[in-house]
């Protein structure tokens, strides 16, 4: 079973999201933000972390630059939600690490294919 850690602000966004990916099989984790994350992250690295970017206490971006720079071996996939439709903040963000992108709201369609771009679905 592949893990997943969701990391966002928003706790029905979580919920949406862990009822989608339970349905996929995954094992889910929580952090309400980037800080939270990276601790969740040390203790145990999830498979993939689907990442939200407007936070508070620490954003995606803080969070994703972090989690690369300490070059762990077993790096998750990183798929980043926006709701932006903004090439730039897109690229900002595949640039800082992220491997794949979804826009919000998802579906469980659209996400389970993302899953499957990055490789652990
Ligand atoms: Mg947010």
């Amino acid at each position: 079973m592949k893990s997943c850690l969701i990391v966002d602000d928003s706790k029905v966004i979580r919920k949406v999201a862990r009822h989608i990916l339970e349905t996929l099989n995954f094992e889910v984790e929580e952090a309400g933000d980037g800080q939270e994350a990276l601790t969740r992250c040390e203790a145990r690295m999830p498979d993939v972390v689907l990442l939200d970017w407007n936070m508070p206490v620490m954003s995606g971006m803080e969070f994703l630059r972090l989690l690369r720079q300490r070059g762990h071996a077993d790096q998750p996939k990183v798929v980043f939600c926006t709701t932006e439709n903004d090439m730039a903040h897109i690229r900002a963000a595949l640039e800082a690490g992220a491997d794949e992108y979804v826009m919000k709201p998802f579906d469980r369609e659209t996400l389970h294919v993302k899953l499957q771009l990055v490789g652990v679905a």
